[in-house]
């Protein structure tokens, strides 16, 4: 009930942790998608022990559709993580995802306009799957997170948000330093939230917003843990399978997240006509939801 908020509708800023020596910004979007509370739970627990660590900078993150997160829903009336596109900013908004899109924006605007010019700007948007499987992270390509991509054992998968038209980490990307994703696991499992929190710390870690300590080598030790045997993985993007609104898509049951497919595997039904696998390779994000705009996508390991 804690991320019920009947008053906002549209996006706010849900938590602004300021630390000493703020040389950094980290822009945290959490519940883009509104039954997706992996961020909002994961900064409630940082913000529990935030005196105790030894943090650097400072925090904000952004409650993305909590219109959405009210109503249980992925989104209201279309995909938030769709709507960040110039037309979409500057026409009248028809829709709460149009609507809410334009008051991000000046949100986040607002914000970076506050920072000092020598500020290190970072951005995280967390997210969860339908599926489970291993989590995983990827990043707006011009705006690589370099120290994390070497060093985080959350597998990397490159090429999912540059081929998302109206996708908010890439929209926002020129804005900042370096822009990137992190899936945490199914929307539900408990797991997923720990590794929200997790990352989070050892993100905070690799930004030097954090010194070492004892949360520091917990967070590394779980996101290891949790993403065996798939750590360190580098895989890229190669297929999207798009799904239509008026097409019904059923994944065929079973699949996770990394697992491997071979070409002429059958992977799903697109209103009842069998869809296979196009080559071989990792299925990434299969659909198990009913609003979706890919029914997965397939990679390839580099
Ligand atoms: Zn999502």
């Amino acid at each position: 009930m804690a991320y019920i908020n009947t008053v906002k509708k549209l996006p706010y800023i849900y938590q602004d942790i300021t630390a000493k020596n703020a040389n950094s910004l980290l822009v945290v979007t959490a519940a883009v998608h509104g039954n997706e509370l992996v961020g909002l739970k994961a900064i409630d627990a940082l913000s529990n022990i935030a005196s105790k660590i030894p943090l650097k900078g400072r925090i904000v993150v952004i409650h993305g559709n909590p219109e959405a997160t009210v109503q249980e829903v992925r989104y209201v009336d279309q995909d938030f993580n769709r709507a960040f596109t110039a037309t979409n900013l500057i026409s009248e908004p028809t829709n709460h995802e149009l609507v809410s899109a334009q008051h991000l924006s000046q949100l986040m605007l607002n914000l970076l306009d506050e920072q000092a010019s020598n500020v290190a700007k970072h951005l995280l948007d967390i997210h969860s799957m339908s599926s489970t499987g291993t989590p995983f992270m990827s990043f707006v390509a011009d705006k690589p997170p370099q120290l994390i991509i070497e060093q985080t054992p959350i597998p990397v998968i490159e090429g999912i948000i540059d081929s998302l038209e109206g996708c908010l980490a890439k929209w926002f990307a020129p804005y900042f330093n370096s822009s990137h994703i992190v899936e945490c696991g199914q929307h539900q499992e408990q797991s997923t939230f720990d590794f929200g929190f997790h990352t989070l710390i050892y993100h905070l870690y690799l930004f030097d917003m954090l010194e070492d300590c004892k949360q520091v080598q917990q967070a590394f030790d779980y996101l290891s843990c949790h993403t065996h045997p798939y750590s360190y993985l580098k895989t890229n993007i190669c297929y999207r399978q798009a799904v239509n609104k008026d097409q019904i898509f059923e994944m065929q049951p079973g699949f996770v997240n990394l697992q491997q497919v071979n070409a002429g595997q059958l992977l799903a039904k697109i209103s009842g006509k069998k869809v296979l696998a196009p080559f071989d390779g990792r299925v990434i994000l299969p659909c198990y939801q009913r609003q979706c705009e890919e029914g997965y996508f397939i990679s390839q390991d580099r």
